[in-house]
């Protein structure tokens, strides 16, 4: 057996196992939906003014332990982040006619949250080393019609909220981050998703921390609170009693409801941030010692005053310098065993939401929109594992494959096809 032959060239696999799913439901998670089963209360919302319009004692509880987590004056769980980013762009007052700036690399909801208010969503570029918006471009997108931005802080990194703000607060543009992918991660100290007007969280099952499905909205802002409040709870059954009917835009409200069962899942795993990121910063940081210096590979770029939370660890190639196409890397790194995969998504404005019209649409979203996000899906990104503790141990086996397959570059590159070895050059 040859162990410095890569598998794809008939070595041996260099992780001998599957790698463990995450886990991170445990005895505090089953006795906190226990408590709630044996209570026998699965949700307490009302849609009506009164005492339960705000959900019952898990929810609240849930949400007192989150704005104080997190340093933040109102914390308003949903149904899902989705459902958060919806009422975040609602209750920013967007409506038809306006645009609100979006990156294009990031989950479909980051920018399908703007449709669902009638409003143009303008695509600005990512840096390429960050994958977060790049504040230039954002610039070059903003005009009249801008009401609304959103930073996405992606991959477990906070986006330049600073130079976002710089542009945004001058013009009367609201800043909303979605921070989905970085719970806990800090900018300059403070807590990335309590940056801007309004940060929104993911409580999904793929994410750090997860309730199977849901969300939470965190706002110092009172009247972003309420009116958050509102669109989660059929605010327009409501707003004439609270004296609330006689703003500009109406409120148009949905049912995203965090039932009682998650909020008290959401309690117990919130306890458990800190312990579920920190093996993720540990992997990330053992991995990025182990593939520094191979051509052509950058590990992820920490910007200045951020800390990463490592939702993902994602890798660039430069083709050209490793002399192999990200296809090849990938095929070589699977056939030892390690998960990844090309790319990230494709640009959102490829979808066929974009393609459709819509009224007051006067935007267009052909290839060549965003280079750096298409060369980056298209090219040059792809995506380690998930990091999470149980993979800790397996760190030194993918250190291994990579120096296998960088070992035998040459004869790699070697076996690709026409396509492959065209994605090698810009
Ligand atoms: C997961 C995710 C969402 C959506 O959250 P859900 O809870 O799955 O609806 C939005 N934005 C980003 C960047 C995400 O990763």
């Amino acid at each position: 057996m040859n162990v410095s032959r890569p598998a794809l060239l008939g070595g041996a696999k260099a992780l001998p196992a599957e790698l463990p799913a995450y886990r991170s439901i445990g005895a505090e998670e089953e006795a906190a939906a226990l408590r709630v089963l044996r209570h026998g209360t699965l949700s307490a919302f009302f849609g009506s003014v009164g005492d339960n319009f705000l959900g019952g004692r898990e929810v609240r509880a849930f949400e007192a332990a989150w704005s104080e987590r997190f340093r933040i004056r109102h914390s308003v769980s949903v149904n899902s982040g989705t459902s958060g980013l919806i009422a975040a762009v609602g209750a920013c007052g967007v409506g038809p006619g306006d645009e609100v700036v979006v990156p294009p690399f990031t989950m479909s909801a980051s920018a399908a949250c703007i449709r669902a208010w009638g409003a143009t969503p303008v695509f600005a570029d990512v840096r390429r080393d960050t994958f977060t918006l790049e504040p230039q471009s954002v610039e070059r997108v903003l005009g009249p019609r801008t009401r609304a931005l959103i930073a996405v802080n992606l991959m477990g990194q906070p986006a330049d909220v600073d130079e976002l703000l710089a542009l945004a607060r001058p013009r009367g543009i609201r800043v909303i981050e979605d921070n989905a992918q970085s719970p806990g991660a800090l900018y300059k100290g403070r807590f990335a998703g309590t940056l801007a007007d309004i940060g929104v969280f993911s409580l999904n099952c793929h994410k750090t921390i997860q309730t199977g499905e849901g969300g939470v909205c965190c706002t110092d802002d009172a009247d972003l609170a309420l009116r958050l409040q509102l669109i989660r709870n059929h605010g327009e059954a409501v707003v004439r009693e609270l004296g609330y009917a006689n703003r500009p835009e109406q409120i148009l409200g949905f049912n995203f409801r965090l039932g009682e069962v998650e909020a008290a899942i959401g309690r117990a795993q919130l306890e458990k941030l800190e312990r579920l990121t920190a093996p993720r910063v540990r992997i990330a940081q053992a991995l990025d010692e182990r593939l520094a210096g191979l051509p052509g590979l950058r590990t992820p770029v920490l910007a200045a005053d951020r800390t990463h939370v490592y939702y993902t660890y994602s890798l660039t190639l430069d083709p050209e310098t490793a002399g192999l196409s990200r296809r090849t890397v990938v095929r070589a790194l699977l056939a030892e065993g390690v998960p990844c995969f090309e790319g990230y998504c494709e640009p959102l404005y490829l979808q066929p939401l974009y393609a459709a019209d819509w009224p007051g649409k006067d935007r267009r979203y052909g290839a060549g929109l965003c280079p750096v996000s298409e060369d980056l899906f298209a090219r040059t990104l792809f995506f380690h594992v998930l990091l999470y503790a149980e993979v800790e141990r397996f760190v030194p086996a993918i250190g291994d494959a990579f120096a296998k397959i960088w070992g035998a570059r040459e004869a790699l590159a070697a076996l690709e096809d026409d396509g492959a070895r065209a994605l090698r050059r810009r």
